[in-house]
């Protein structure tokens, strides 16, 4: 059944040993369709031979063993079949009808793409295919009038063949699921296209002082081009935890650009202490890959100037940035809230005050200081643990660990009844929130 099909294939059309062999690519392992091709062509070689030595001089099987011998040194190209035609072998054919000799420019087209690849760091790496539309059309059409059932595309075949000289050259391996850098070559070409992946460095973060958002916030009245009322800056605040954190990452990156993915949020003014807040640092368009993290922690300490500062930064992936989202929400968070009470709290209300919050259940409405930017939903927070002590007149403090997404402002306020229970409405009269620092992100909880 191959050699049925292979013999119609190459008396028809020109083929090289790849663009032959291609076609019975899902067959037998670890041979190269090259080799695939060559074989073929050689047993074809033989089996013409044969039907020229038994056949009659005069006779029909002789002219097709004729006929294959000279197909396969023109069509095919095939030196063993041109030496058995001797000098009636003719001309061997031009261009292979598929690839028009693409795959026997292997080397050149590594070559580019490992050119192409300089002044970029990577462990690994991946050669992606464009195949001409031209191209693959002669593939696919060829692939139906020989009824192809065991072949392999044109786009498999150079990406890989590429891929094994490029990383002979660069002594780097190729990465399918999860290369660092993708470069794409069009056939014929010539064209090098060039992808980094985005690289991932995570870390903790601690907000020493208040009235620094997490994120770069756009001045609202000109959306960030910078007007009067930010003073041409084009932002609410001077500075963020995430501009502070990524000037440093892009220029020990070379990146073209930053997203900053932080485990949930505090307040613009509430400070960030404890162990800090879990971040990943999405990366596009790195040019290094190796970066020194400890010289880069110091970095970014030092841009932070005693407000903003990082610890435990590591190499990290897509899938922390999910976990990172999935998890802030139900991760345990510990709070220290000063609080304004509109009335005399005694010891012994601040001590029904922690019974009544231990281990409770809240109900919370979207708070209304966030409902112009967040869906107004019911959510259901569980605070574990409740601390409370008198630090001054009407001024109480209380150390809160709750469940990831709880607002402790609303928990304290009540936030008009958007919040049950909560804190004003346990001791009896208002309780407003007048400083509030996270104290502890703990992720494993
Ligand atoms: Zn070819
Ligand atoms: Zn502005």
């Amino acid at each position: 059944m191959i050699l049925e099909s292979a013999r119609k294939m190459i008396s028809k059309y020109t083929l090289c040993d790849s663009c032959m062999g291609r076609q019975y690519g899902g067959l037998a392992r670890g041979v190269t369709n090259r080799e695939r091709g060559r074989a073929i062509k050689l047993v074809l070689a033989m089996e013409g031979h044969v039907e020229c030595r038994k056949g009659d001089p005069e006779g029909e099987a002789k002219a097709d063993g004729e006929r294959l011998l000279r197909a396969l040194a023109a069509n095919g190209g095939f030196q063993p079949a041109a030496n058995l035609l001797g000098s009636a072998g003719g001309e061997a054919g031009g261009c292979c009808h598929i690839c028009g000799g693409t795959l026997d420019r292997i080397q050149d087209y590594a070559e580019g793409a490992a050119k192409a690849l300089e002044g970029y760091g990577f462990n690994n790496f991946l050669v992606g295919v464009r195949v001409a539309g031209d191209m693959a059309e002669r593939e696919d059409a060829l692939k139906t009038e020989f009824a192809i059932e065991f072949g392999e595309s044109l786009k498999m075949e150079a990406s890989r063949e590429i891929g094994k000289e490029v990383s002979k050259m660069l002594k780097k391996e190729v990465e399918f699921d999860r290369p660092e850098i993708v470069v794409t070559i069009e056939l014929p070409g010539p064209g090098f296209e060039v992808r980094p992946m985005p690289m991932f460095i995570a870390g903790r973060y601690r907000k020493l002082v208040r009235g620094i958002p997490q994120s770069k916030w756009s001045c609202v009245h000109c959306g960030g081009k910078g007007c009067e009322i930010c003073h041409g800056t084009g932002k609410i605040y001077p500075t963020s935890v995430e501009e502070i954190i990524t000037g440093p990452v892009l220029a020990a990156t070379g990146g073209a650009g930053a997203k900053f993915h932080g485990a949930g949020r505090e307040d613009v003014d509430a400070t960030m202490g404890g162990n800090g807040r879990p971040f990943v640092v999405e990366v596009k368009g790195a040019r290094t890959r190796s970066v020194d993290l400890a010289a880069l922690e110091a970095e970014i300490n030092a841009s932070g100037g005693g407000k903003v500062e990082v610890v435990d930064l590591k190499y990290s992936d897509k899938r922390r940035v999910r976990s990172l989202k999935e998890r802030a929400k139900v991760a345990e968070k510990t709070y220290r809230a000063l609080v304004e009470v509109g009335c005399p709290v005694s010891e012994e209300a601040l001590r029904t005050l922690e019974k009544s919050f231990n281990g409770g259940v809240i109900n919370q409405l979207t708070p209304n200081r966030v409902l112009h930017r967040r869906a107004d939903k019911l959510r259901l927070k569980k605070v574990h643990e409740m601390m409370a002590r008198a630090v001054g007149d009407r001024m109480i403090e209380l150390v809160v660990r709750c469940q990831g997404g709880l607002y402790v402002k609303e928990l304290i306020s009540g936030d008009g009844g958007r919040t049950k229970p909560c804190v004003a409405d346990v001791i009896g009269c208002s309780a407003r929130c007048v400083e509030l620092d996270v104290i502890a992100v703990n992720e494993g909880a």
